[in-house]
């Protein structure tokens, strides 16, 4: 399908109608769903008749936009019930109706889970230093698969390590190639993270693009606010597919846990830097 005619085709696809801000619910745009698309199908060759997951499918159009650039099986998933009904409105509005399936899960609790974190008994140790992951009870957790991921994560604006705990998930999920959207900003960390962190075999950018995010919530104060994104291109290695058990499959899954740690650690400061923010105004209010 050509660029235009995908676009057009995606145009009345239906956005959040209650975006929710803490999950960071922002849809992409036809005009970028089709520039992405396009190049993974025609560039990369990552779309047709493969296996698409589309993590984070909100109302749909990145799934849609893979189903109609001829990929196979397309999984969805989101945490939000809400959002999968409108992408399920969405799926409908075809004729044929599209065939995506739908899958509600929390993208970041599996990393967790997988990890096996219990966040009392972590905040507890957390001291000492002692590294709680124990010997990572859910190795035996199987992953949903599939040739290509495509992901418009969270940025983690509002829940810290959001973004990475979503690309530590891509990984695990995809035979080929990971898509997935990042702030430019982030650009060096990424980098990092995707070769150093999560072994990946090459990780590269494909797109750059600028998106205006309509002021959808109330806390910004501009009516649109201009964010800087790029388009990464991730292959993860081998040793990820789906049965190995050799040292590097240990290493990788080293890791994970330490990410997974590591988003923990971000979001408890996270925490603890509100905390202060508020006893050090309830403070104030107390001086006058
Ligand atoms: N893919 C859609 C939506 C992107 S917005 C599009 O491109 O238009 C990010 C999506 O991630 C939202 O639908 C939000 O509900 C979902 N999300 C946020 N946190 C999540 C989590 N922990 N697990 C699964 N999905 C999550």
């Amino acid at each position: 399908m050509k660029p235009k005619r995908l676009e057009s085709e995606l145009q009345d696809v239906g956005t959040f109608s209650h975006p929710k801000q803490n999950l960071e619910q922002y849809a992409t745009t036809p005009a970028l769903a089709t520039k992405v698309l396009h190049l993974a199908a025609v560039e990369f060759g990552d779309i047709e008749d493969k296996s698409v997951i589309d993590l984070g499918v909100g109302t749909g159009v990145l799934a849609i936009g893979a189903k109609l650039m001829g990929a196979g099986h397309v999984l969805g998933l989101d945490v939000d019930m809400d959002a999968l009904s409108e992408c399920k409105e969405n799926l409908e509005m075809y004729e044929p109706e599209l065939e995506v399936e739908l899958v509600l899960m929390d993208v970041i609790e599996l990393i967790r889970r997988y990890d096996d974190y219990d966040e009392e008994e972590s905040d507890e140790s957390d001291d000492d230093d002692d590294n709680n992951n124990g010997d990572g009870k859910r190795k035996d957790y199987v992953w949903p698969k599939a040739d290509t991921v495509v992901t418009n994560p969270p940025f983690g604006t509002r829940r810290k390590g959001a973004d990475v705990a979503f690309l530590a998930a891509a990984m695990k999920m995809a035979d080929t190639a990971v898509y997935s959207f990042h702030k430019t900003s982030t650009r060096e960390y990424i980098q990092k993270v995707a070769t150093k962190k999560l072994g990946a075999k090459s990780a590269k950018v494909v797109a750059e693009m600028k998106y205006g995010l309509k002021n959808q919530y109330g806390h910004h104060r501009k009516d649109e606010v201009e964010v800087f994104v790029d388009v990464w291109r991730i292959q993860p290695t081998c040793k990820m597919k789906r049965d190995g058990n050799n040292d590097e499959d240990e290493i990788f899954e080293q890791n994970l846990r330490e990410l997974a740690a590591n988003i923990e650690e971000l979001q408890l400061s996270a925490r603890e830097r509100k905390d202060k923010h508020r006893s050090k105004n309830s403070n104030k209010n107390e001086e006058y």
